[in-house]
């Protein structure tokens, strides 16, 4: 299940829909990368750790492309490291490990992993103003 978030710039009008969670299809394929982790911790032994503490399989994240200066999302399969600590106090890079890297889909960079979008010091990627991002449907 997942939703999909109107983000928009009070400041330029900068704005654009992206998804956020895993649909049925690829829950399905969550849980069959997960058990391939854990099958194959030899070849996955830092993925396998986090499955087996606090770790949490996730995907259709958000993503920052820093050079076309966008929001993305992607289907991209990654583990949450510690996903109770995440929202107190930790860093995207520290919070996440990334089974598959997230390159933009049209310069090529890898982006930054947005896991909150409505964190407070998240700011418009083209004019650094204030953003919103109510959530505008439901998908499951
Ligand atoms: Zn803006
Ligand atoms: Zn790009």
């Amino acid at each position: 299940m997942g939703t999909y978030r109107q983000i928009t710039c009070k400041q330029c009008g900068y704005t654009v829909k992206v998804k956020q969670g895993p649909s049925v299809h690829m829950f399905g394929e969550m849980m069959r990368q997960k058990q391939e982790i854990l099958d194959n911790r030899a070849q996955y032994p830092e993925a396998a750790y986090y499955l087996e503490h606090d770790g949490k399989i996730g995907c259709a994240g958000v993503y920052l492309c820093a050079k076309c200066k966008e929001f993305r999302d992607l289907d991209l399969i990654y583990i949450m490291k510690d996903y109770y600590a995440h929202s107190i106090d930790s860093t995207e890079e520290e919070a996440m490990y990334p089974f598959e890297k997230p390159f933009c889909s049209e310069c090529g960079t890898e982006m930054k992993f947005i896991f909150d979008l409505e964190a407070e010091n998240l700011r418009c990627p083209k004019c650094g103003g204030e953003i919103k991002a109510p959530i505008c449907l439901w998908f499951d």
